[in-house]
């Protein structure tokens, strides 16, 4: 058997503190190498906050999510999978950004999409904050809306701030579903909490079909019977994970910009994502890593284990769709 040139480093050679740190250990690879057509999943980081409307920082995260993504091992314990054994995986590296600039940024972020989509290459992005996600859809979304699993504190369906302006981090899938992008009749959004400024704000995404699991649903429903839900709402078609690090209770990860008590644990959030196995997986992301408000680095740990967690669904999923000649 050759070796795999995608194989991560393993820690039995190289020691996980030593050499040059990329995420879960891949080749770094460009879009432009000339072997780019063998990568099937693309692991890749969009440095940018400049959605974020309250504590920045997330634009650090891919840097230290990489950092941290060196302790990730190749096979998953509770489900057995080994996604680096299933699919060619690499590290796409950072997606072009304008720190001064929003809207030419949100550009960039698409335009590098395209290229990996255009390449057939199932992107497993590490952010930023949440609006990334928008950029990205409209990349892996060309063909017709996609579904959703969302895991997150926020619905991310407000309409605007500061005088209505639509690009933040808590309107990507507002944008999403009004560009036809994500089809709401096909998103669950789980992991729902905290105060509002008011009491109609948060309605918008449920009168367009979204299903809301907020905390205390999930909490009676129990992870067996939310999961089914969550299933059953997504269905057999294309469907994307986004993982919003908030999602989880602030005493796993501190580390972002608008953290809400009252959170998941991280045994239930790994719990849920293996429970995507079997569905038609397209993509996904881990976003809103904060380094300024980690200093232990825990939270950048915990988004690089649910970044692996994702990527043993998605590898399992396009393998299945795609057996190895
Ligand atoms: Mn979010
Ligand atoms: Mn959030």
């Amino acid at each position: 058997m050759t070796k795999n040139k995608f194989a991560p480093i393993t820690g039995s050679v190289m020691p996980r503190f030593a050499g040059i740190a990329t995420l879960m250990r891949l080749p770094l690879m460009g879009l432009d190498d000339a072997d780019i057509g063998e990568v099937e999943i693309g692991l890749v980081g969009v440095p940018w906050d400049g959605g974020t409307t309250n504590r920045p920082g997330a634009r650090h995260g891919p840097r230290q999510v990489r950092d941290l993504s060196t302790m990730i091992r190749n096979v998953n314990r509770a489900s057995g999978i080994n996604p680096f054994a299933l699919c060619n995986c690499a590290d796409l590296g950072d997606t072009p950004v304008n720190p001064a600039d929003l809207m030419d940024s949100m550009g960039r972020i698409e335009a590098f999409f395209h290229r990996v989509c255009d390449a057939n290459i199932a992107p497993l992005s590490i952010g930023g904050d949440h609006l990334v996600t928008l950029p990205i859809m409209r990349a892996l979304a060309k063909n017709g809306p996609i579904g959703m699993v969302h895991f997150d504190a926020h619905t991310d369906t407000w309409d605007g701030y500061f005088g209505g302006f639509k690009y933040t981090h808590g309107t990507p899938f507002r944008r999403a579903v009004e560009e036809g992008l994500l089809d709401p009749k096909r998103t669950v959004q789980i992991g729902i909490r905290g105060a509002l400024y008011n009491d109609a704000e948060d309605t918008w995404g449920q009168q367009q079909g979204i299903r809301v699991i907020d905390i205390d649903e999930f909490h009676r429903m129990g992870i067996d019977a939310v999961m089914a839900e969550a299933r059953r709402v997504v269905g057999d078609g294309q469907t994307y994970v986004s993982f919003d690090v908030d999602a989880l209770d602030p005493v796993y990860a501190p580390g972002t910009g608008t953290p809400e008590i009252g959170g998941l644990t991280t045994l239930e959030a790994q719990q849920m994502v293996r429970a995507l196995r079997g569905l038609h997986l397209v993509g996904g992301d881990v976003v809103e890593v904060s380094p300024p408000f980690d200093p232990s680095g825990n939270t950048a740990m915990v988004a690089a284990t649910m970044a692996f967690e994702i990527l043993c669904v998605l590898a399992d999923s396009l393998r299945s769709r795609s057996p190895r000649v």
